[in-house]
């Protein structure tokens, strides 16, 4: 097996027998990245002498006798997340040239813990996405299929995964943008609960739904990266201060006895054939494992949607208001001020962001605030409500992630309703600010499905074990694209 193979827990195994050393590892992972995202193209900015850095330091590190979960393990991090001294774009030409004086904390952290940091992943500008077709600079394709696109906002860092091109990553998910990219790509993702990991240096798109998640090929890779970015941190008021429980801890492959809810909405006509069939094998596989299974509604999900495209662009508007040419990034002078905001703005942002911004812009203005941004707020409180009735029933609910699997590159970019659509498994929980979570549960059409498990707040221990114990009874997460020998033959859309 190549080494750019290995899962984390693998990788540690072997790092702590001394049987590979993490230059050797992050080597191998940068020659991967070398040979393949030319077509992959799930990287915006590499860096592989700082890595080959850091790896050496964790080398040294563990020589010294030290030890954690994620010592001399290379991941990748998408673009939002501010690394000090390496741009950070946000997938937008706004932030071009733009270098973060500070880490964000989950960065920190990271760093702390002795991770290897490989580059910045593509992701929609700003998050704003379903299929990375929005960044400023180029699309990423599936690793499944070249032709497709790996999911959004967070494609990069799942194709990246999948792809072997990191062991693990960072994602940020507003209202599905780690879970959707994970589903299409066939890895495992989380993205904790509002509150759970410090928004500090993560770039606001919208901030009362913002929240770090992590990827991995394994469930227990997951569990290991959410085990060292969970925390309270006092320079994010939403931070929440709850201890951290060990979450690899919480990999036990026995559900036996535990109440997993079907929420009958999120199985709607128009959800592809091959997508139920593979959601319904996997409940059958959770009633195998002893776990209780019935139905059970909420009601108020049909609004997520509508409630969603009005608080996520409310808040962007507002958010997005900073980038002025005065203080980040590109600055396209005018005669007067007002013409170098019109002339940075204008070139600055893409057609998406400036679609969000007078969304948002509009549902916040004084005529219109009752009717559209407070209403949307109200409707977010029946639909949090709705989940916590559920959870009163059951330790967990599944559903598919996405109704369908990853579509083509161009086939939804020029109608934003039918990319909005690919969201509408996600969006309820992330207005209800829950922790959710993904992992591989079949194929359809030659693509990877993804099982979401949803448990209340700070529920991620269930996530995980519900999630774990899925993964060690099943093989799906074995799979890997057939990226190796047919790459090179396949025609790639490059754009
Ligand atoms: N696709 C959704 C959107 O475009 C969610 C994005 C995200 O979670 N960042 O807003």
């Amino acid at each position: 097996m190549a080494l750019y193979e290995l899962t984390i827990r693998e990788a540690r195994a072997l790092l702590r027998k001394g049987e590979i050393t993490s230059v050797e590892l992050t080597r191998a992972v940068l020659e991967r990245i070398e040979a393949l995202d030319a077509k992959v193209r799930a990287y915006l900015t590499v860096t592989p002498e700082l890595a080959l850095e850091q790896a050496k330091a964790a080398d040294a590190r563990r020589a010294a006798g030290e030890d954690t979960p994620l010592l001399g393990i290379p991941m990748a991090i998408k673009d939002v997340i501010c690394t000090k001294g390496v741009e950070t774009t946000c997938g937008s030409r706004i932030l071009k040239g733009f270098v973060p004086p500070y880490d964000a904390t989950v960065i920190a952290k990271l760093r702390a813990a002795g991770a290897v940091l490989l580059g910045k992943t593509n992701t929609d500008e700003f998050a704003m996405g379903s299929s990375t077709e929005n960044s400023g600079y180029f699309t990423t394709h599936n690793p499944w299929d070249l032709t497709r696109v790996p999911g959004g906002s967070s494609g990069g860092s799942a194709a990246a995964v999948a792809a072997g091109e990191a062991l693990a990553a960072l994602g940020s998910d507003t209202g599905g943008s780690v879970r959707q990219p994970a589903a299409f790509c066939g890895v495992a993702g989380i993205k904790p609960t509002y509150g759970r990991v410090s928004r500090y240096g993560l770039v606001a798109f919208a901030s009362s739904l913002d929240q770090i998640g992590a990827f991995g090929r394994e469930v227990a890779d997951v569990a290991s990266v959410l085990g060292i970015i969970a925390g309270y941190d006092p320079r994010d008021s939403t931070s929440v201060n709850v201890p951290v429980p060990n979450y690899e801890e919480a990999l036990m492959p026995d559900i036996r006895g535990m109440r997993i809810g079907i929420p009958k909405e999120y199985f709607v006509e128009g959800i592809q054939p091959g997508v139920e069939k593979a959601l319904r094998e996997a409940i059958r596989t959770l009633e195998g494992l002893g776990a209780v299974v019935d139905e059970v509604s909420l009601p108020h999900t049909s609004y997520a949607l509508p409630a969603y495209y009005l608080i996520a662009p409310a808040e962007a508007s507002a958010n997005l208001a900073r980038y002025d040419g005065v203080k980040y990034g590109l600055s396209i002078p005018g005669e007067t001020m007002w013409d170098g905001y019109r002339n940075t703005r204008g070139q600055g942002f893409g057609p998406e962001v400036k679609r969000r911004i007078m969304l948002g812009t509009y549902a916040l203005s004084a005529g219109y605030y009752d009717a559209y941004y407070l209403k949307a707020q109200k409707v977010r409180t029946l639909i949090k409500q709705d989940f916590d009735k559920a959870f009163e029933r059951f330790d967990a609910l599944v559903t598919p992630t996405t109704p369908m699997v990853a579509f083509k590159i161009g086939e939804k970019i020029a109608d934003p309703l039918s990319m909005y659509l690919t969201d509408i498994f996600t969006l309820a929980p992330s207005l209800a600010g829950i922790c959710g979570m993904v992992v591989p549960c079949g194929m359809a059409d030659g693509m990877p499905v993804g099982m979401q498990i949803l448990t209340g707040a700070f529920q991620e221990p269930t996530a995980l074990r519900v999630a774990y114990a899925y993964e060690q009874a099943t093989e799906w997460h074995k799979l890997r694209p057939p990226l190796d020998g047919k790459v090179e033959d396949k025609e790639v859309m490059r754009q």
